[in-house]
């Protein structure tokens, strides 16, 4: 297998073998986001994926049952070159259950209903998007592409054809100013797509981004332990979305939140409520002087 630059993956798809269908992001103008910094981005040929495709039946065997294509944005490519990919791959791994990308809103919203639905049967089971927030002021504010109207209709477009999604919501990315309205509109967005997965992340300034620099110059202010975490209760109090799972499974967390909505819903806000016990100082910090 071949791999250009830094190549990112989910903690959830750490079995899962990667082959890198795209390099970087074609969007890539997150304000917070370091990521694919300064790499141009590009497709990768079909023919290039399947050879490595080929080279890892050759080292792992039948053993494969996941797959995760990365870079960024995997869903752009063309419904007929995606779909010759997951079939080639189906047809070198008789035990594969999983095929798995990155997809914001504005590329699945690129897909026709029935584009999704031939990805869905060429073995496509689960989408990681970011959405990172259901506010539009804040969507804007990060530059995401794409409004909260735009996450329910790819949300939605996906459920539809079964295939698993999982979101990803940026814990304090709206600041102490926009708080609020960031978890209660997110739940908003959240209730209405009825995501497999609720994962949460928290906003952690990094070197290199308009996000930083605004930080440095006291332009965004951010969430202390105990207002993420009642940023994170408000979310979790707001949620109705029936058997969304919610986790907490990135190392930028302060406390595990862990449940499913609706019957887990108590319990997690109970243990959130417990972190508030404990003096702020006792959680992890940003390092202001590596900042
Ligand atoms: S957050 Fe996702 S969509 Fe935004 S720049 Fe980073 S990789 Fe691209």
């Amino acid at each position: 297998m071949r791999y250009e630059g830094t190549v990112y993956r989910p903690p959830s798809e750490a079995n899962s073998l990667l082959i890198q269908a795209t390099i970087g992001c074609p969007h890539n103008k997150c304000t917070f986001c370091p990521l694919y910094k300064g790499t141009q981005f590009k497709l990768r040929s079909v023919e290039d994926i399947k050879e490595d495709l080929a080279t890892a039946k050759n080292y792992y065997g039948d053993f494969i049952d996941s797959i995760f294509l990365p870079d960024g944005n995997t869903i752009i490519m063309k419904t007929d070159q995606l779909v010759e990919i997951f079939e080639y791959a189906h047809s070198l791994f008789p035990n594969l259950k999983r095929i798995t990308v990155y997809g914001s809103a504005r590329y699945v919203n690129k897909k026709k209903d029935a584009d999704i639905k031939r990805l869905k049967q060429a073995g496509l089971t689960r989408l990681h998007m970011g959405m990172e927030s259901g506010d539009d002021i804040v969507l804007e504010r990060i530059q995401k592409g794409t409004t909260a109207k735009e996450l329910i209709e790819a949300g939605i477009k996906l459920r539809q054809a079964d295939i698993d999604v999982s979101e990803y919501y940026l814990v304090g990315i709206g600041g102490l100013e926009r708080t609020k309205e960031h978890a209660i509109n997110s739940a908003k967005v959240l209730n209405a797509i009825k995501p497999d997965f609720i994962r949460l992340r928290t906003f952690v300034p990094a070197l290199g981004t308009p996000l930083y620099d605004d930080y440095k110059v006291g332009k965004f202010e951010l969430l202390s332990p105990h207002t993420a975490l009642r940023e994170i209760r408000l979310l979790v109090e707001n949620l109705t979305c029936e058997n969304a799972t919610v986790l907490s499974d990135h190392v930028s967390n302060y406390w595990n939140v862990k449940g499913i909505i609706p019957q887990d819903k108590e319990a997690m806000l109970n243990h959130i409520d417990k972190a508030f016990d404990i003096d702020e100082s006792r959680f992890r910090q940003i390092d202001a002087s590596r900042l």
